[in-house]
């Protein structure tokens, strides 16, 4: 390799799987900063696009070739000129935010950036951070406090899109229904317990994903499509018939939205962030009549819900720390993206 040139992943074909090989070290425009890559991770957007699922061959499609991965923590390298005096250095510990949002649509001018209308997301519709080094609008670059390490802050994206779902709405003294134990899952029942929840009731097929629920703080596991469980009948149960206060989404299946939203009280609040790979019925009458508030929830408001993720990591609240159970290599991608199809992994990190 030539010190020109770096190792990255890339996605070269329209098909399933990754190829690693060198690519150049990026070349930053005057509005952008090089990071030096300490630690990227593996999202559950990087297992669509190495699957090459119907989703990805919809929203990548012929985009190829790219390196991929978008969740990462490094060092500014370098600063391009119109991105300095503008609070960022050499050396500085940075994480993304991966939305890149235009600044002049009607989204960007009334505070609303993370639905910009023409947003491009890292390491979907640009290079990404599968790699040494890659190149940042510099308003995207988050700061990390020096003392937080690399390994962990790369895994504050999935904080922050629990931090933005369930904060979407009043949450003390609730009870609450979290369905998807994935790292966003796993994240939104620490936020709750931390905010002061009265009940938490996390909701996986998956036993290995229910365990972690646990020890972030969830008081009733339920585990999904097990034949002799019944996710509604246990919701019920757990809160004398009523239904929780609150139903957080965080699955991407249709079967969680009808489930979670049969057992929310009138009243309640639903906020959902899961990705769905089909249109679905929903009986909206139950919405309708039960006088539900019902929010999609996308990415991260920029940039307050950063501010309140890095407080909870700041006080310890939420041991990010404790999601990440693999370790690896960037070369060793391949093994990482084959734990989490086995679900044998939580958050597999990869050090360049
Ligand atoms: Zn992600
Ligand atoms: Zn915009």
């Amino acid at each position: 390799m030539s010190s020109d040139n770096m190792l990255a992943v890339w996605k070269t074909k329209q098909a399933a799987g990754l190829e690693l090989k060198d690519a150049p070290i990026p070349k930053i425009k005057d509005d952008e900063v090089l990071i030096k890559v300490k630690a990227t991770s593996i999202c559950g957007t990087d297992r669509h696009i190495y699957l090459w699922d119907a989703w990805a061959q919809k929203r990548i499609g012929k985009n190829v070739p790219y390196i991929f991965g978008h969740e990462v923590a490094g060092e500014i390298a370098e600063i391009g000129t119109h991105a300095q005096g503008k609070g960022l250095e050499i050396g500085d510990h940075v994480s993304a935010e991966t939305h890149i949002s235009c600044g002049y649509c009607f989204q960007c001018k009334t505070g609303n950036e993370h639905i910009c209308e023409n947003v491009k997301i890292l390491g979907v519709d640009t290079n990404g951070t599968f790699a040494e080094y890659l190149t940042l609008p510099y308003r995207n670059a988050w700061k990390n406090d020096k003392s937080l390490p690399h390994w962990v802050a790369t895994a504050q994206e999935p904080l922050g899109n629990a931090v933005h779902t369930v904060f979407d709405g009043e949450i003390a003294g609730k009870t609450v229904s979290v369905f998807g134990m994935g790292p966003i899952g796993i994240c939104a029942v620490a936020l709750c317990k931390e905010a002061g929840a009265e009940k938490i009731i996390a909701v996986d097929p998956n036993d290995f994903r229910l365990k972690f629920a646990k020890d972030f703080g969830a008081d009733v596991l339920v585990k999904a499509r097990d034949t002799n469980v019944n996710v509604q009948k246990e919701i019920l149960e757990e809160t004398d018939g009523m239904g929780v206060d609150v139903f957080l989404e965080i699955s991407g299946s249709a079967s969680a939205i009808t489930d979670g939203i049969a057992t929310l009280r009138a009243g309640g609040r639903a906020s959902i962030l899961g990705v769905f790979s089909n249109p679905f019925l929903l009986d909206m009458n139950k919405v309708v009549f039960g006088n539900i508030r019902l929010t999609g929830i996308n990415g991260r408001r920029m940039f307050d819900t950063w501010y309140k993720a890095a407080s909870f990591l700041r006080s310890g609240k939420v041991k990010l720390e404790k999601l990440v159970t693999h370790r690896l290599k960037l070369s060793e991608i391949e093994r990482g993206f084959e734990i989490l199809e086995r679900g044998e992994g939580m958050k597999v990190v990869l050090e360049p």
